[in-house]
Parts: structure tokens; sequence; C-alpha cells
């Protein structure tokens, strides 16, 4: 995709760029980056700071890679020049004074608390698999900053993590009026401090946040590798911390399986760190029929059972099928049925409930493929013809059956714990490598299912 004139590149760059990616990045990210210099061999950018050049690396690598011209390793030739250590006289246009001056409005840090109406903790359905964080949850509510501090709360896609974090946000608002107290995602403190790098209002911002006596951040996974804005989110947050204001935060992963620093991760498990996890069985029909109640949609007891045995490990699809039925059951002026379900929500229902899958299966499923014994499988054999296919299987043994490692390693004769993660990590990394081996994964996966 190289061109011959080295001017256009960076032009056919951004316009590829423009067409893939948001508004909001675009402005924040790409359009403040200027050509200052571009010839075949290299090109010379003039970032506004640090992070829009991590930024432009750690998103556009490849892109970058089939535009401009490269080093000889590979990269893109690229000479980056922060526009700040440059003098500031030259390139003042009244534009970028009036940016200076005018408030911008989509600015979390001057914005007011924004909450999900809907999140609050009287419509969160306990069951067993969120009992504990919810407890957890009021108790940082009732007490903010002199409870769990800070308080962690993990969890899959669609389990309620959000949900808590703005219940807790509406409490206090309600119960602690004077308490100074923002809720943002981790993209939006990003892009806050972006926008604020760029209108010289850093202090401002950190000043803000760190006036404050609760802070609640949602979807911290979006801090991993970027360190810096890793080290001024760590600043803010041990400012908070060590004075007693009330930290919450949300991730997909707990903490220490995030890549972030290990000061970040230590800090984050100072506190309380607390799992929301799927829903069982009567959780999952209690969830339905609060949903279906605030709705107005009548569902019988029968039905609600229906879907909650196809649909069990988010909570956001069992609220998008149930939508579906109430949007198709008012359309149709029907009542809703098994038969209108089946109809409706067919789709929704691809993955079954899958069997519970045990050592001894993966044991026979993998001996199968590999044209080994299963006691060999168990035994302390180390030749290669049977140490292999004993890793693949306690891999698939710490992927697929819940159980503790060190009962999963006690299914292959007594191995230790030890030996089965090594197994496990060795094949994770194989697998990503290995086409053949990929397939025989699979394959053993499927009979698993038959
Ligand atoms: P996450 O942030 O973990 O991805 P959300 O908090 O956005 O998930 O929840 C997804 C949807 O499911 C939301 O509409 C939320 O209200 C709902 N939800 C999740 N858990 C529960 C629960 N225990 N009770 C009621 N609604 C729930
Ligand atoms: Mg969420």
């Amino acid at each position: 995709m190289l061109t011959r004139n080295p001017q256009d590149t960076w032009t056919q760059f951004v316009e590829f760029i423009e067409e893939r990616c948001s508004s909001i990045e675009y402005e924040n990210w790409i359009a403040p980056i200027k050509v200052i210099e571009s010839t075949d061999k290299n090109i010379t950018l003039e970032v506004p700071n640090i992070f829009v050049q991590e930024y432009l690396i750690d998103n556009y690598k490849n892109d970058l890679i089939s535009f401009l011209p490269l080093k000889e390793n590979g990269d893109p030739a690229i000479t980056f020049v922060i526009a700040a250590a440059k003098k500031k006289t030259a390139g003042v246009t009244t534009e970028s004074l009036a940016k200076e001056t005018a408030p911008s409005q989509d600015n979390p840090s001057q914005a007011e608390l924004k909450l999900n109406p809907q999140y609050l903790f009287n419509n969160f359905i306990e069951g067993a698999a969120n009992q504990f964080v919810k407890s957890a949850a009021m108790g940082v509510a009732n007490r903010p900053g002199k409870s769990y501090n800070p308080l962690f709360i993990h969890g899959g896609v669609g389990l309620g993590k959000t949900h808590l974090l703005h219940s807790i946000g509406h409490y206090i608002k309600d119960h602690h009026k004077k308490v100074r107290i923002q809720c943002i995602t981790t993209e939006g403190f990003i892009n806050d401090l972006v926008d604020n790098l760029r209108n010289k209002s850093v202090d401002r911002m950190k000043k803000f946040y760190r006036s404050l006596d609760v802070l609640l951040v949602d979807d911290i996974q979006f801090l991993q590798n970027r360190p810096n804005f890793e080290e001024e989110f760590c600043n803010t947050f041990e400012t908070l911390i060590n004075q007693n204001k009330q930290i919450v935060i949300t991730s997909d992963k707990p903490p220490s399986q995030l890549k972030l620093s290990e000061r970040m991760v230590a800090r984050m498990e100072w506190g309380l760190v607390a799992q929301v996890g799927a829903p069982d069985f009567e959780t999952r029909v209690a969830i339905l029929q609060h949903k279906a109640e605030q709705k107005g949609l009548r569902i019988p007891q029968k039905v609600c059972f229906f879907i909650a045995e196809r649909i069990f490990n988010n909570v956001r699809q069992l609220e998008g099928a149930l939508n579906r039925l109430t949007a198709y059951s008012r359309l149709m002026g029907l009542d809703v049925t098994e038969e209108i379900v089946e109809k409706t929500l067919s789709e929704l229902f691809q993955s079954v409930p899958q069997k519970k899958v045990c050592v001894e299966n993966i044991l026979k499923s993998v001996a199968t493929i590999y044209e080994v014994k299963v006691g060999d499988l168990k035994s302390g054999s180390r030749s290669k013809s049977i140490a292999f296919p004993r890793q693949v299987a306690m891999y698939l043994a710490k992927e697929l059956v819940g159980d503790s490692l060190m009962k999963l390693a006690s299914a292959f004769g007594g191995k230790t714990h030890s030996t089965l993660l090594h197994s496990w990590k060795k094949i994770s990394e194989q697998v990503e490598k290995d086409e053949t081996l990929r397939r025989q994964i699979q394959m053993a996966k499927r009979n698993l299912e038959n």
C-alpha cells in the first residue's frame, strides 16, 4: 500500500483510520497528530503528548506498517516529537485558543454524576453467586471509606458489575448528601486525561479527582498495556486511599490476572476482592420474573423455567430474551407460551446447557485421539508419546472442569498441582502456534460433548 509520494502516506493512513474508529476516538487521538516531515524513509510526527504516541502504536501498528516507510526491523519508521517540548509561540491558532478556554462538554471531571437509574440495589436479585459481593457493595455504600477499601468487584460479562457499582453510587448520593462522589469508566478517565493534557488543565483534573470522597471506576481492565495512564491512575488512587476516601473498582478479571504493574495489583488487593458469579437456576428464574414484572409482562412460571434452562451464563442475555419476547407478544397480541418462546428466542438458545465434564471423560477422549491407554496417562511414564497427551489432558481439565488444581491433579494418578499448572501453561502457549494441536484439542472437546 506504500505510495510513491511520501506526503500522501499519512493522509491516506488517517483517512483509512477515520472510517474505522468512532468520531470521539478520532478527535481525541488521531486528529491532533501533525506531520512535521515526511520522506520515503521516515516520517516525523508531532503529538500533543506521550499518550497519543502510545495510543497510535498500541492500536494501529499493523496499519501503520502497511502505510508508512519501515525500519530495518519491520517497525514503522516514525520519529515522534512531543508538541509541548517545542516553543509555544509558533502554532497558537484561534481554534486552539478557543479549545483552551471553553470547558469541554463531555469532560467527566466537570460533568455531574451519571448513573443508570435502573441500577439500584432494590433491582439487583440476589442468589448464591452474588450474595457476598452484594453485601460487600452495600457495606461500602453504608459506610464509605470505613469498611472495605478498595472494594474490587470482578466477574464475567453481563453479570451485574456495573449494576452494583451504580447501586453504590445511587445509595451514597441519596444517603450521604455531602459526600463528593464520581463514577467513571476507565475509558472515560483516559479520555478525560487526554483532553486535559491537550487543554493544559491536567492540574485542575488531578485536583478534582483527588478531592473526591468516593471514586467508582468501571472496567479497570482497559488500563492494561497503557503504562502512562496507569501511573496517573495509580497516583490518584493512592492519594485517595491514603486519605481513607472510598474506591470501588470493577474488572473482568481478578487483580492478579490483570496485566498491570505489581504496584497497582498490590493496591487493588489491599481491600476486599469479591467475585460476581453466574447466577444459578433459581436466581435466573427470579431475575426473569422480576424483570418481566417491571415491564408489565405476564409470563407463566413454566415459561420462565424454560428460558432459564436455556440461557445461563449472562444476565444481559436473559434481559435481551425478555425484551424480544415483550416486543413480539405485544406486537402480535399474544400471550407468552413455550411455543412463542421457542419461536422468538431459538437463536439465543444455541448454547444448550453443557453436560458436566469430568477428568475421567477427558482422559478417555484424549486417550482415543492419541491412541494411548487411560492407565498410561495416569502413570508416571515420561515417554514423549505418553507425556504429551497427558499434558493435553491436564490442559483440558483445567479449562473445562471447575475443580481446584489440587483435586484435578490428583485425578491424574496423584500428580501435583504445579505439574498440572505447568502442563496447562505449556499447552496454552503451544496451541496458539500449532494448528495440528489446535485441531486435536477441538476433536477432544467435541468427543466430550457427545
Ligand atoms: P457487567 O457490568 O457485569 O457486564 P451489567 O451490570 O451491565 O453487567 O449487567 C447487565 C444487565 O444485567 C444489566 O441490565 C443489569 O441490570 C442486569 N443484571 C445483572 N445482574 C443482575 C441481578 N443479579 N439482578 C438483576 N439484574 C441484573
Ligand atoms: Mg459493565
